[in-house]
């Protein structure tokens, strides 16, 4: 028998969480966010399961988006970053992706290139995140560029991102959304605006698209949960085995640095998953495990390749029972805020090592 650590990738949960953004926002065309390996979870795979109902996908780089090309995906792919360097515009017009312009230059080198066919271009707006896009005052300069260059782009839209959409203070997300209302009334721009937050909890940002990214695998983004957040399946199960049992008395410490001790005769299970797995090594002792469906909690740091738990109150627990580190019956955001992270950090970091199944 092999290592006993595996990813277990539910697809049709994946399936269910996208309905659920689409019924969220039922006017809008969601286009699924798949960068990263689709969070953590495999591209690929993601794609596959949901090409007869996502209209296009989202990705951060050209080899991302080649790669799902390879793959077979047909879907109009989406750059969320545009290109970062002029070169390759050849192999965006050839593999037919749509691109965010975010800076002058991108638009300098768009406008100097012949397409074959027009590239979709989605003109990106700082409506307050501060990070890509051009300020309110350029958008418009820029906008009319585009729009009198037809061959490079007749399909153009407005497209921004919220810094705080997932927020129970709606002061900041408000006026982020009144900066977008100005521009997309004076300009008549179709627009892309919502994050999975904002899918979930601000209607008024749904417009002719959204972009969902980790309500799609199950993660709730909105810092006050809301019916629909509630209904998200988890999409990634991290399942792992007790390899060994420890008696320890009271006051015996465990692991590295021996930050828990026993406060009393205890028994410690030892995990087949550390951070050489991706399992967050900043994981405080409480944070929970599943074994044997029963919550335990973390007793000491995480190792490379193990972590402890003490199995004090679950004595049926033994060599070869089942874990569970995040996924079905113990929310993958629960075990973030343990970790002082968000759920995105442990998804991505699933390393290579951990097999992915999927059903
Ligand atoms: N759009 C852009 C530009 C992004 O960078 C991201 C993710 O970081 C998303 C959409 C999806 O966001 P979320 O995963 O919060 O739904």
């Amino acid at each position: 028998m092999s290592r006993p650590l595996i990813a277990d990738i539910d697809l049709g949960a994946l399936r269910h969480n996208y309905r659920l953004a689409c019924d969220q926002a039922p006017h809008s065309r969601a286009i699924a966010v798949l960068k990263a390996g689709a969070y953590g979870h495999g591209a690929v795979e993601c794609a596959n399961a949901l090409a007869d109902v996502a209209p296009a996908f989202a990705v951060a780089s050209i080899e991302e988006a080649v790669a799902l090309r390879d793959a077979g995906i047909e879907q109009p792919i989406m750059l969320l970053e545009g290109f970062f360097d002029a070169e390759e515009l050849p192999l965006i017009d050839a593999h037919r992706l749509w691109i965010a312009v975010h800076s002058d230059w991108q638009l300098d080198a768009l406008l100097a290139f012949q397409p074959r066919t027009p590239i979709p271009t989605w003109l990106k707006l700082d409506s307050g995140m501060h990070r890509l896009g051009f300020a309110p005052e350029a958008f418009v300069s820029r906008w009319q560029r585009l729009k009198a260059a037809p061959d490079q782009a007749t399909d153009l839209h407005l497209m921004t991102h919220f810094a705080t959409a997932d927020a129970l203070d709606p002061g900041y997300f408000r006026r982020q959304m009144a900066c977008v209302e100005a521009l997309r009334e004076r300009l008549e721009a179709p627009v892309c605006l919502a994050n999975s937050p904002a899918t979930l909890a601000w209607p008024q940002t749904h417009g002719e698209w959204t972009r969902p990214g980790v309500m799609l695998y199950g993660s709730d983004p909105l810092e006050g949960a809301n019916d629909a957040s509630r209904a998200l399946k988890p999409v990634m199960t991290l399942r792992s085995e007790v390899i060994a049992v420890r008696e320890l008395e009271t006051g015996e410490a465990v692991g590295y640095g021996g930050r828990w001790r026993a406060p009393r005769p205890s028994r410690i299970g030892v995990v087949a998953c550390g951070y050489g797995d991706g399992y967050d090594r900043h994981a405080g002792d409480g944070t929970p495990v599943l074994v044997e469906g029963r919550r335990v909690p973390l007793a000491g740091k995480v190792s490379m390749d193990m972590l402890t738990v003490d199995l004090t109150e679950v004595p049926e627990a033994h060599i070869g029972s089942q874990v569970v580190l995040w996924g079905e019956g113990l929310s993958i955001d629960e075990v973030a805020r343990h970790c002082d992270t968000i759920s995105y950090t442990l998804m991505t970091g699933v390393l290579p090592r951990v097999p992915r199944r999927y059903r």
